[in-house]
């Protein structure tokens, strides 16, 4: 069956587009966003991003969680093609990139088209619109993914050039590693850190598991740094996401005033687990980000005028569970130690979530989320 998908897969792509603009050699049936039947609006958006995430990244998690994940609460499901603008194997700059502004660009670039000028992100949109945002992540707050978000650098490896973006913006929350990029840095003689606190944020860097007893100020914005670097895989003891998923919902809500607010929640190390080849780490990460899926799932389900997609930027690995695996013991293979050009799962739930069955370019993810904020 993977053989077939593979070769499905190849035959479909072998002529991808380019760029949008460019006809596929496959003439499909029009997908538009405007296809699909008006929706109630949704007042706040939450988008979780498991990065590296494929389909056997989350089928091997579920069968190692007694065959059950919190991705199964979601019931409507879609798939996205990943390509960038200049490659069919997208990296995790371009693909946060997509989501974030609606734009195909080359890989590295952070919140930049592919003539390298900025475009705005769904995260400055709704500050414009005076709503209330975070960004949640489990590698430094610059990393790629977060960083497509909130900042405009032609090179993902920028993280100074990145931490600076975020001082001007009026993020509310924001939760990762990397302290080292805005209190110790090299490219000049700023303190990030200190112009946080200036700038009345509620600044921490005291590292709790359990984030319930965090004495943050709710008047404040809140700046959380788990890690002064990389924060640690799930299996060396990182515990946060899940904690870090329900400070942000609850702070974001009582921030926003009523006027909704926009969150990104990353499960970053899933692809780290696929770089690196190992099984383990990729379902220990993945089990990590389901919980917080729960986490974020029982909040929404409560609140009920809220949005949540969950999706990945592309999948890492090439990973496969093979024949000969039982549920205590899986036989997995990769196919590379870099990412592949699988198309990705969406999971949608909440007003507008119809938007986003089907198939469609990643880019269209952005477009579906300000679509169902009235944006
Ligand atoms: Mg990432
Ligand atoms: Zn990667």
């Amino acid at each position: 069956m993977r053989k077939i998908f593979v070769l499905f897969t190849i035959l479909l792509f072998g002529c991808y587009p380019k760029n949008e603009t460019q006809e596929p050699v496959v003439k499909l049936a029009s997908t538009s966003v405007h296809d699909t039947p008006r929706v109630a609006k949704a007042k706040n958006v939450i988008l979780m991003i498991g990065d590296g995430m494929g389909i056997t990244q989350i089928t091997a998690g579920m069968i190692k969680n007694n065959n059950r994940l919190n991705l199964e609460r979601f019931k409507i499901v879609g798939l996205h093609k990943p390509y960038s603008s200049d490659n069919l194997i997208t990296d995790s700059a371009a693909g946060a990139t997509a989501f974030a502004c609606g734009k195909k660009t080359y890989n590295g670039a952070i919140g930049v088209t592919p003539d390298k000028k900025k475009v705005a992100t769904i995260l400055e949109e709704c500050e414009a619109k005076d709503m209330a945002t975070g960004l949640v992540a489990t590698s430094t707050i610059v990393h790629a993914t977060p960083a497509s978000f909130i900042a405009h650098q032609p090179s993902r490896k920028m993280y100074e050039d990145i931490a600076a973006d975020f001082l001007k913006t009026e993020i509310d929350l924001f939760i990762g590693g990397g302290k080292k990029y805005f209190d110790r840095r090299e490219t000049d003689e700023r303190n990030l850190y200190e112009e946080l606190e200036k700038k009345d944020y509620y600044v921490s860097d005291y590292f709790k598991e359990d984030m319930s007893d965090i004495k943050f100020d709710p008047k404040k914005n809140f700046a959380y740094f788990t890690a002064d670097d990389d924060p640690l895989p799930v299996a060396s003891g990182r515990d946060y996401l899940y904690g870090a998923s329900r400070v942000a919902t609850g702070f974001l809500k009582a921030h926003s005033k009523g006027k909704g607010f926009f969150l990104m929640i990353e499960g970053s190390q899933i692809d780290w687990g696929g770089h690196a080849n190992d099984a383990n780490y990729i379902i220990t990460e993945m089990l990590d980000f389901d919980k917080s899926i729960g986490a974020v799932m029982d909040w929404a389900e409560k609140d009920g005028e809220t949005l949540v997609i969950v999706t990945a930027d592309h999948e890492t690995g090439g990973f496969s569970v093979n024949l000969g695996s039982t549920q205590d013991t899986l036989v997995t293979k990769f196919t590379t130690d870099y990412h592949t050009a699988e198309m990705i799962p969406v999971f949608a739930y909440g007003p507008g979530a119809e938007m986003f069955s089907g198939i469609y370019e990643n880019t269209e993810i952005y477009e579906k989320m300000k679509k169902a904020m009235g944006l």
